[in-house]
């Protein structure tokens, strides 16, 4: 799934809060956010692998998950909230497609690396791939209830996210043409530097 698919699912995690605690809500509307971000940020080093936990994230978020029930306040919800939305990001990348330049070619069998079992598990294609149709209505689905939910700074953000996921569907295989076709005149030097998926 693409990023913004992530981050909106992220912030939806916190949409319980909007009734329970809803002086809380915007912190944890905010850090579902940064915690769908998180794992990503490894799109350059050793993507779906460096920062990418799909067991450690769930199992971190449970004892959060309780201190913010037992202790609610603004840190108790942004730890717990940054772990849930990063450990739902590292699962749900097993249902996207596998690391490849041309991901919806269906060639590769590494979705996301589980560190526990110290293998990768392979890709179930419930989103065939990244920027896929099915997953632009993903990001739509999950925006609707977020634009009821949230308040205006943050409902910004949700639209300027459904705005980025509009553009990488409509751009997301002429990317990887370009890609394909920079790549090879680069100089070798760049090389270590390249995703593995590039070479
Ligand atoms: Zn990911």
């Amino acid at each position: 799934m693409m990023l913004p698919t992530h981050v909106l699912a992220g912030m939806l995690l916190a949409a319980p809060l909007v009734r329970a605690a809803p002086e809380l809500a915007p912190v944890g509307f905010a850090a579902g956010f940064l915690g769908g971000l998180l794992p990503d940020l490894d799109m350059y080093t050793g993507h779906r692998r460096t920062l990418h936990y799909p067991v450690y994230y769930s199992v971190l978020a449970m004892p959060a998950a309780l201190a913010a029930l037992l202790s609610p306040s603004a840190v108790t919800v942004g730890v717990a909230f940054l772990l849930l939305g990063a450990a739902l990001h590292s699962v749900a990348d097993m249902y996207g497609g596998g690391l490849e330049l041309r991901p919806w070619e269906g060639n590769s069998d590494r979705a996301v690396y589980d560190h526990h079992r110290e293998r990768w598990i392979p890709p179930r294609r419930g989103v065939r791939y990244d920027g896929a149709v099915e997953d632009l209505a993903l990001s739509v689905g999950l925006s609707v209830p977020l634009l009821v939910l949230v308040d205006p700074p943050l409902r910004a953000v949700v639209i300027g996210t459904l705005a980025i996921a509009v553009v990488y569907t409509a751009l997301r295989r002429r990317l990887a043409e370009i890609a394909a076709a920079v790549i090879p005149l680069l100089p070798s030097a760049f090389d270590p530097y390249l995703p593995e998926r590039y070479r």
